[in-house]
């Protein structure tokens, strides 16, 4: 018996594109200055010096279709040189690629480095030019990036980190938080960690006092502490009502990480520093953190984040992304369960566009893509530049 064959009506035939190409890809770094220089712990036990500025890396892909997608990447401390010198070394690869098959072009570039792996320094190169094809995608689609992912929700809860750094004194970070509260934000955070862990407490108190029991607050220890430490500290602020302690231990200190998390019921958070996400599923298998935080720059772009945030879902984590509250607030408000975004407006002068915060949530962007634009202004922070273009353009 013969095959029927199926007519499809012509309204209803799906026709293959023909697919976009990737004309031109312009590379950038720049060192934006913060206002004034912070300290965390790390800096308070000698391991860093103070944070004078962020070194960010910019990704300009432009197609033959006439559109653009815009990605970045970033460094603290060190490190951005050898990011901007591996991106550049390989991007004129991107040109000709279709920029919608992102799967692929990643893969294209993970094996380009592949010598030089899948974490760290390497993959936050390639962190640049995905979230560019990120980017671009939404724009294509004329959606903003949440959108184009699946958005749960059009705001997201976010909370202050900026104000609570170590350098400023108590009196200072309760001002910080009070301004934080005062414009829409919904928590606030402070830095713990420091040598003298009664120092950190006696801060604490003070700014849970002044804020009042309502306020949702949040620590960060910054790695700072052993297991005992961590455990002492955790037991003397359950009463606070904390909505996490975070960083309590070494990052790559899983298994203190879980016995830590079995311990308390203060919810324990963790993984800013990971970058791979291999090493995100450590965290996930073991169920070291009851609060997982991915940063998408750090762990190689939109494509990595996504399989971590998927994998912390499926394990019933939380995920509250680590910083750069740009991206960040697409990728929260397409995640399931709704956790926190962090508020640090350091990237903001980077860019022309600003988040708007509105009853303790940060909106996600009604313009297409991430919504944002290279300001003029940043010309003045730009280190090294390099653009590849197609032959011909
Ligand atoms: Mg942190």
């Amino acid at each position: 018996m013969g095959l029927r064959q199926r007519r499809v009506r012509p309204e209803l035939s799906v026709t293959t594109p023909p697919g976009d190409r990737i004309e031109s890809v312009r590379l950038r770094r720049y060192a934006v200055p913060l206002a004034a220089p912070v300290s965390d712990a790390k800096v308070a036990t000698g391991r860093q010096r103070p944070l004078t500025r962020i070194d960010v890396l910019t990704c300009e892909v432009t197609t033959a279709d006439g559109l653009g997608g815009l990605g970045f990447s970033y460094t603290t401390r060190a490190g951005t040189a050898a990011q901007y010198a591996h991106a550049a070394e390989i991007g004129e690869r991107l040109l000709g690629r279709d920029p919608s098959d992102i799967g692929r072009v990643y893969d294209m570039l993970l094996w380009a480095g592949a010598s030089v792996g899948r974490s760290g320094v390497a993959i936050q190169a390639l962190a640049a030019v995905d979230v560019a094809l990120w980017d671009l995608k939404a724009r294509r689609a004329g959606l903003p990036l949440a959108k184009l992912l699946g958005s749960y929700r059009d705001a997201v809860r976010t909370y202050n980190t900026s104000g609570g750094y170590l350098q400023a004194p108590v009196e200072e970070v309760k001002a910080r938080a009070s301004e934080s509260i005062a414009s829409g934000i919904g928590g606030v955070k402070i830095k713990v960690g420091q040598p003298d862990m009664r120092e950190d407490l006696r801060r604490l108190a003070a700014v849970r006092e002044h804020l009042g029991a309502d306020v949702p607050l949040m620590v960060d220890a910054n790695q700072q502490w052993d297991r005992h430490a961590a455990l002492r500290f955790g037991r003397a602020v359950e009463e606070l009502g904390l909505v996490w302690i975070e960083e309590p231990l070494d990052a790559y200190d899983a298994e203190g990480h879980a016995r830590l998390a079995d311990a308390l019921d203060t919810p324990i958070a963790t993984g800013e520093m990971l970058s791979s996400v291999a090493e995100h599923v450590r965290l996930i298998d073991l169920r070291a953190c009851d609060i997982i935080q991915p940063d998408a720059p750090r762990v190689g772009g939109i494509t990595p984040y996504l399989k971590v945030a998927a994998l912390a879902d499926h394990a019933g984590l939380q995920v509250a992304p680590h910083f750069v509250m740009e991206i960040h607030v697409h990728l929260a408000a397409a995640h399931p369960s709704e956790s926190w975004v962090e508020h640090i407006e350091w990237l903001s002068p980077l860019f022309d566009e600003r988040l708007t915060i509105e009853d303790g949530r940060m909106l996600v962007p009604d313009r297409p893509g991430l919504g944002l634009s290279v300001a003029d202004e940043a010309a003045a922070w730009c280190l090294d530049a390099v653009e590849f273009r197609a032959p011909g353009r």
